[in-house]
């Protein structure tokens, strides 16, 4: 007899599924011990009876979170008081050092640690952690809180995508000031040396790592090829700042006679592995190039508002590519991924006074939205996530049907009920790699 259910851990059955953006109901997935998603259909894993029975519930991917500075979560409510029409992001960025200078190792850890748990409770599985404040000690050059953040994951339950930062320069050109020596990269050799260090130490079923070359104000555009071209000798993702700010592009058009963006089309194998984070500023027609390479945009909807830094051609670029967008928490500030994504809309509505840009060839907000958060954040990330499929791991959330926010919503409406009328505190539970954790 074919034993087919063999290395079945648990079978799971919500009250509704979402599968493709679509809510169904009775649908069974099997999930395997080692993590992934074996079947999924009204008969998977069948004869074997349904060992998790999640009753009033509604089962959807987990979230990916493509863009975090999860030690920047201590910030939250500081830096907001202004001399009349002082504030920007300049300024945010002198309080945030000021922090950076007398963070404490220990510290650093349990914010990490508050920030992924909080991730989890609003139905994020997975994180790209934006990793650049390295070294406890600037003078030693220990890079004493990348373990940590390794760490704090790991003991938060989150999947996570260390996106290791290389930080060399204080503007383009310039010696890194005193807020900056704790990120200091020194020099490629010595990066990469201890980059492939920490691979080797990462916990394989759950995190993996990436190239994070910060910015073109932070990194010489030499180091910037060689990191590039090392990323893809390993095969992992890049991941990078981009045209955040009308002064970085002023300063890079001066020192390198371009935009940042235009000097990455022009000196970079641009593709999938890589990801532009907030282009707030780029101008549409490069924006649309960089698209067509496959390339792909995370955009930070929350930060980008607390900010200033302006809002980006998000609709043009999904119109391009569907799966070209993906967003991420940045700062921390709120962390909430429907609210994120809503936002991501929100700020398109208010740009061109009309409803409905982003929505994909389905015509659907909830469901671009959905892809936003999932797949195209999987996608820049380099995993294989954010998909209810066979194959792919069982990273989940569930919403509490019974929800007051929910009240009303249908299967029809739940998806866009939730992410523009609800919120984190509807999610009960997340599974990261077929892990379970209650989050209220
Ligand atoms: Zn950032």
């Amino acid at each position: 007899v074919q034993r087919v259910n063999r290395g079945i851990l648990e079978i799971l059955q919500a009250d509704l599924t979402c599968l493709d953006g679509r809510f169904v109901a009775d649908v069974r997935i099997a999930v395997n011990a080692n993590g992934r998603i074996a079947a999924v259909g009204m008969d998977a894993g069948a004869p074997q009876p349904v060992t998790r029975r999640l009753t009033g519930r509604a089962l959807l991917p987990g979230f990916v979170n493509v863009h975090s500075h999860a030690f920047q979560r201590a910030l939250r409510g500081c830096g907001e008081f202004y001399p009349a029409g002082m504030g920007d992001f300049w300024s945010w960025r002198e309080a945030m050092y000021a922090f950076v200078q007398r963070i404490k190792a220990h510290e650093f850890k349990r914010i990490c640690r508050q920030a992924f748990e909080e991730m989890l409770a609003c139905g994020t599985t997975t994180v790209g952690e934006f990793h650049y404040l390295h070294h406890d000690d600037a003078a030693a050059f220990d890079y004493a809180f990348d373990p940590l953040v390794l760490e704090a994951a790991d003991e938060a339950g989150i999947r996570l995508v260390l996106l290791c930062c290389y930080y060399r320069t204080g503007g383009v050109g310039d010696p890194l000031q005193t807020g900056q020596l704790r990120f200091d990269g020194r020099s490629v050799d010595t990066f990469l040396k201890h980059v492939d260090g920490l691979a080797a130490q990462l916990d394989r079923s759950r995190q993996t790592i990436g190239l994070a070359p910060h910015s073109i104000r932070a990194v010489p555009t030499a180091d910037l090829k060689l990191l590039h071209q090392a990323a893809l000798d390993r095969g992992w993702v890049v991941h990078m700042h981009v045209e955040e700010q009308a002064r970085e592009i002023r300063e890079c058009r001066k020192a390198l006679g371009t935009s940042p963006l235009q000097w990455l089309l022009d000196n970079l194998d641009l593709g999938p592995h890589f990801t532009a984070v907030h282009m707030t500023q780029s101008d549409e027609t490069p924006a649309d190039r960089y698209v067509r390479r496959g390339a792909n945009v995370c955009s930070c909807p929350i930060t980008e508002g607390n900010l200033g830094d302006g809002i980006g051609p998000i609709g043009e670029l999904l119109s391009r590519r569907p799966d070209s967008v993906c967003v991420g928490s940045d700062s921390n500030i709120r962390l909430d991924m429907a609210e994120e994504l809503r936002w991501l809309e929100f700020a398109q509505r208010l740009r061109r006074q009309k409803r409905g840009v982003c929505v994909g060839s389905e015509m659907s907000v909830g469901r671009q939205l959905l892809r936003c958060g999932t797949v195209n954040g999987a996608r820049a990330l380099g995993i294989d996530t954010g998909r209810i499929e066979a194959g792919r791991p069982a990273d989940f959330c569930t919403l509490d049907l019974a929800h007051p926010a929910l009240t009303g919503c249908t299967a029809e409406t739940l998806l866009d009920g939730f992410l523009l009328g609800a919120g984190g505190d509807a999610v009960r539970e997340v599974c990261v790699g077929g892990r379970w954790k209650s989050v209220r």
